[in-house]
């Protein structure tokens, strides 16, 4: 189980979610399903792919396990570095947490749990849990009971981690107005809010710096999550006063995120610039569905190297109990 997972890990930092993943995650389920005995005769008798579910890869990958061999899995975790430049390996290394990941229970495709062990296994002290608000039903965001659930979930979780923390926190949508897709009292409650525009990104410029700026100007926002709403090649950068919208994330506090994933990587470069100039704070997150995906900070971490973000003024390179120390305040 561990070597299907950790291909499926591999597969996901890699970004590949295709056939291949698909039909790992469909072996892990049935190796599941099966007893240990039947695998191992199965593999002893290379009849593993009679198994509706197991494939040729699968099957190898589940034989040599059982043989304590790895060849088919080192090949796959060296094809799958993540690379990172020698300035931002030093940036990297300063990261003791992850401002914003996803976990099954909205989009996300792992466990709380898993998600947590991963981040820990990376070198974080903490993770904050962002998963989405219930107006972005497609993502099966969370209302207010959900969320509430969680939180039970994540304290039984934390007892049994500790000393590592999972952080509380949303990643609350933007609403057309500006409005936050949760109300205040159990934003206030929050250990960390992302905020992020997923809907009408092609409104005018006018009325999307109205929007941003009403957002980031909500006391309980601490994060502006990736703020173009570009995907590279596929959807260009929404419209906005950029001097406007990070000059109020300036004046209220609220970081601007450096979102790591390889087909986001917001913000552009010269916006980033803008954004170093006006004295923004910065988090640096992966924006993970996967495990795999966590590892996916050092593209956020090469990206504000060229650029030259001042490495104390990134959010996630505080401790814990600073971090908590600057959501809380309000006139930071
Ligand atoms: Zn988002
Ligand atoms: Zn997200």
């Amino acid at each position: 189980m561990e070597a299907l997972e950790r291909v499926v890990h591999c597969l996901d930092r890699a970004h590949d979610s295709g056939f291949k993943n698909k039909a790992f995650v469909r072996a892990i389920e049935v190796a599941r399903e099966t007893s240990a005995d039947e695998l191992a005769d199965r593999a002893a008798t290379n009849t593993l792919t009679k198994l509706d579910g197991i494939g040729d890869s699968s099957a190898k990958v589940i034989t040599q396990a059982l043989a304590g061999e790895t060849a088919y899995l080192d090949a796959l975790e060296q094809r799958t570095q993540i690379p990172i430049s020698p300035a931002g390996a030093r940036y990297r290394a300063a990261l003791r947490g992850d401002c914003h990941l996803h976990s099954r229970w909205s989009d996300g495709g792992a466990t709380i749990e898993a998600m947590a062990c991963t981040a820990r296994s990376l070198g974080h002290d903490y993770m904050v849990l962002t998963d989405h608000s219930g107006r972005l039903t497609i993502a099966h965001g969370l209302n207010r009971e959900r969320l509430l659930e969680q939180r039970a979930d994540v304290r039984e979780l934390n007892n049994r981690l500790d000393p590592f923390r999972i952080l509380n926190g949303i990643e609350v949508d933007i609403l057309e107005d500006g409005s936050l897709d949760l109300d205040d009292e159990l934003l206030g409650e929050l250990d960390v809010v992302v905020a992020s525009v997923h809907s009408k990104l092609r409104m005018g410029r006018e009325q999307m710096t109205k929007r941003m700026v009403a957002a980031v100007c909500s006391p309980h926002v601490d994060i502006l999550g990736h703020c173009t709403g570009r995907l590279i090649g596929k959807r260009p950068e929404s419209a906005f006063d950029v001097d406007a919208v990070f000059t109020a994330c300036a004046d209220n506090g609220t970081a601007v995120e450096l979102n790591c994933r390889p087909e986001r990587l917001d913000p552009p470069r010269a916006m980033l610039d803008q954004a170093i100039e006006l004295g923004c704070y910065f988090s640096i997150s992966s924006d993970a569905h996967a495990t795999g995906q966590l590892e996916w900070q050092p593209f956020g971490c090469d990206r504000a190297a060229e650029r030259g973000v001042p490495i104390e003024r990134i959010i996630n390179t505080w401790s814990v109990d600073e971090l908590l120390a600057w959501t809380r305040s309000s006139n930071r």
